[in-house]
């Protein structure tokens, strides 16, 4: 007999960013220590005839109202069938984004793990337990943090010598920024002239500049400082194909898109289409561990490195079973800030900037499924009333 989803719950829980606000534009979290922010996530619960169950804590609101679509059809079926669940989740969304996909396959994968009594990274194939790490910092502040070219470039070295081996500079946001692109160009000297020859340097702009000749005249230092990739770096909010062909075509540095490519087609015709180097992955937004193992497997397949994007447990036996991919992304990161990552792990795993070895390696997770316990206690302490329960 195949075991069967009895029941799905969704909880969401807010949690405190101390010394975070928003930059001047209202979106990009940055440091500033007169503020606290206040983070919502959601908490995932399979439950099975097994009385194993298969949990992940991340996601966001309109993920989770994807999940009110489909989750009615996973009530009664085999948790195992992540592949069939995955295809008919993905046609049933086909007019959405999809991203509602992603948390629930990735607790589908954890069930299997406990089921099977494996970490996720030994179901998928083990290439590797532990890999490097990046640090991936906030946006620049105006708050005495990430503030200047000399800031990113301390931190920078600070990075080096905690054992990091990469880092990557967010830079500044706002409406202003065309006007003050001389900055992110100086940046980009500034971090790369000070540590450019000890660690592999990347930027993302996170697609701020309000133009294609921002985005090339700040690539053009990226090639002088010989930075590894360049990723989002104008506003088409990093969907456009020509766009990025036509950038990749007039610089040396490589073009690291596809974070807001949703869908693993648009993500093999990005590659096909000569508009990105690297390709990006997540499982949270991607399809779950399903959909980041496919997309990691189409570069594979075009000869080319997946990156995964953002920390946790799911990312690492992800990266765990994957051959071609450089680092794990230690986002985000910054000299007087805590990663705001949620306080809910039980069991010590970490994603805060001193989790990685004097290397700047970090490991997979070794115990069944994600690896990881969650703390259901505090979740459920910190619940906002906004509950969902399928059965
Ligand atoms: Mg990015």
């Amino acid at each position: 007999m195949s075991p069967t989803i009895t029941r799905i719950e969704s909880v969401e829980f807010s949690y405190p960013l101390e010394d975070v606000g928003t930059d001047e534009s209202g979106f990009n979290i940055v440091y500033d220590p007169d503020s606290t922010m206040e983070r919502k996530l959601f908490g995932l619960r399979i439950h099975t005839d097994e009385g194993v169950t298969g949990e992940y804590v991340g996601g966001n609101s309109p993920g989770a109202a994807q999940i009110n679509m489909f989750a009615d059809y996973l009530i009664g079926k085999n948790p195992l069938a992540r592949e069939k669940h995955w295809s008919e989740i993905k046609r049933a969304l086909r007019k959405y984004d999809r991203m509602g996909m992603g948390p629930v396959d990735i607790a589908l994968w954890d069930f299997a793990g406990k089921y099977h009594d494996a970490p996720i990274h030994e179901l998928l194939g083990t290439y590797r337990t532990e890999f490097p790490a990046y640090a991936s910092t906030f946006h620049g502040d105006e708050n005495g943090g990430l503030d200047s070219p000399e800031a990113f470039a301390d931190f920078a070295e600070e990075c080096l010598d905690r054992g990091f081996e990469g880092f990557k500079i967010h830079g500044w946001g706002g409406s202003d920024v065309s006007r003050n692109i001389d900055r992110e160009v100086a940046n980009v000297h500034a971090v790369g002239e000070r540590v450019g020859d000890e660690m592999d340097l990347m930027l993302d702009p996170a697609c701020e500049y309000e133009t294609f000749g921002d985005a090339l005249t700040v690539g053009k230092a990226c090639d002088e400082q010989d930075f590894f990739w360049y990723e989002d770096p104008f506003r088409d909010a990093g969907i456009s194909q020509h766009a990025h062909r036509n950038l990749s075509e007039k610089l040396d540095t490589s073009i690291l898109q596809t974070e807001h490519v949703r869908g693993l087609e648009p993500h093999a015709d990005f590659v096909a289409g000569n508009a990105t180097d690297f390709l990006r992955a997540d499982p949270e937004y991607d399809g779950g561990i399903t959909g980041a193992m496919k997309i990691a497997r189409v570069a594979e397949g075009f000869g080319t490195d997946v990156e995964y994007h953002a920390p946790g447990p799911a990312q690492r036996h992800c990266l765990a079973a994957t051959r071609n991919a450089n680092y794990y992304e230690l986002a985000l990161v910054h000299p007087d800030a805590r990663n705001p990552i949620p306080p809910v792990y039980a069991s010590g795993y970490s994603d805060s900037i001193d989790a990685v070895d004097d290397e700047g390696r970090l490991r997979v997770p070794e115990g069944p499924g994600l690896g990881v316990e969650y703390d259901w206690e505090y979740i459920e302490a910190n619940a906002t009333g906004s509950r969902h329960v399928y059965e």
